[in-house]
């Protein structure tokens, strides 16, 4: 198994720059998700580390190997492809051996037994692909990755072809799979919940550039920026303007139907707050938001009631019924730690003392 170091990492083509000096570190036998909205240079990403995509700039580092210049085949490296690419006329047996036979390996048979075995595809074995549910070629797919034992492997959206029902329940064999192969994985998703799920570490990106890079609950619990805060969560975090002021000795945020503490610091300066839908409240605090609800949705065991705050929207959300409806004005309260502190110019999360200020600015 293998770690990848990629360093400064850069592709353009023409004038987009699909990708923008990434560095990140995937450690042996990691899950590594990389995550973002489409375009967000997720794919050239994971080609370059494959060797399909030349990079315009930077390094790709296999156990310190530098491969940045090597040919796919010489990577030691297994991609399993959204659309499967399946050889049509060849049975499930020779599709997961192909690459075994490409190389002239003698234990193909064995190998394949092996693999089949280990994803529940003994039945199958000399069905052809035409044949087979979405699922099941997803699975011959990850066979034909698995069967070559490679250093690493590098998923692009594997699931995203599946319906929602299969989506789940592939999404928990792919974890258990990384759980016995104990292989190294990056997995490339613009869905939020597969990377929470599945992953062992997260790296946002955005436009080409790495927004993040934490273990689920770090990039949930300490968004670093508004960009990170909007894409993960369902709902995500609502972002509110206010300005910072020192009332009284301490710090608030202040705004349009915002009012929250937020201990110590100085004040004048412009933020952008929020507060993630399950730590709100219905009710009055220290800490307040106060604002019209504008849609209630039943999710079944809860509900989720979106509501204007100023020029902003949160969400709130908890089990059913809240008793809430459209036209409704209401008052939000929340544990002032469950608040959440963006700089309104950059964007960047903002650490309020006495947290350890380290990726973000204090304040
Ligand atoms: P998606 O989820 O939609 O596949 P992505 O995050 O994987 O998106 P990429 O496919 O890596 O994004 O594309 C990043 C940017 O680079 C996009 O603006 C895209 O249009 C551009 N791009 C990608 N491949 C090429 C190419 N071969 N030629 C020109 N532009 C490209």
């Amino acid at each position: 198994m293998s770690s990848i170091r990629i360093e400064g990492l850069t592709r353009r083509f023409g004038d987009v720059t699909a990708v923008d000096g990434v560095s990140l570190d995937v450690a042996d036998g990691e899950f590594l998700v990389l995550l973002g909205p489409s375009g967000c240079g997720k794919s050239t990403l994971l080609r370059m580390i494959a060797g399909l995509t030349p990079p315009t700039g930077g390094r790709i580092l296999l156990d310190d190997r530098d491969i940045t210049a090597a040919a796919p085949r010489e990577r030691d490296l297994a991609m399993v492809f959204q659309s499967y690419a399946l050889y049509p006329h060849l049975t499930v047996a020779r599709n997961i051996g192909f690459p075994l036979r490409a190389r002239r390996r003698p234990d193909v048979h064995a190998k394949v037994a092996e693999v089949a075995a280990v994803l529940g595809l003994e039945e199958l074995l000399d069905r052809r692909p035409r044949a087979l549910s979405g699922g099941q070629r997803q699975r011959v797919a990850l066979g034909r990755a698995l069967v070559r034992d490679p250093g690493a492997f590098l998923l692009d959206e594997p699931l995203s072809n599946l319906d929602a029902t299969l989506r789940t329940a592939t999404r928990a064999e792919l974890t258990d799979l990384h759980r016995r192969l104990r292989s190294t994985f990056v997995y490339v998703t613009h869905d939020q919940v597969e990377a929470m799920t599945m992953a062992t570490r997260i790296a946002v990106l955005n436009g080409g550039r790495l927004e993040q890079v934490g273990t689920p609950q770090e990039v949930y619990d300490a968004p670093a920026s508004t960009f990170v805060a909007g894409f993960i969560g369902a709902p995500a975090i609502g972002l509110l303007p206010a300005e910072l002021r020192s009332v009284d000795g301490s710090l608030r945020a202040v705004g349009a139907g915002v009012d929250l503490p937020l201990g110590g610091g100085e004040g004048g300066r412009d933020v952008l707050v929020g507060v993630r839908p399950e730590h709100l409240r219905i009710g009055s605090g220290d800490a307040e938001l106060r604002g019209t609800v504008r849609l209630v949705e039943n999710l079944g065991g809860e509900e989720v009631a979106h509501i204007e705050v100023g020029s902003g929207r949160v969400a709130l959300r908890g089990p059913r019924p809240l008793r809430l409806a459209a036209g409704d004005a209401v008052s939000l309260t929340c544990d002032p730690d469950r608040i959440h502190l963006f700089s309104a110019t950059s964007g960047r999360r903002l650490v309020r003392a006495p947290e350890p200020a380290r990726s973000a600015v204090a304040v």
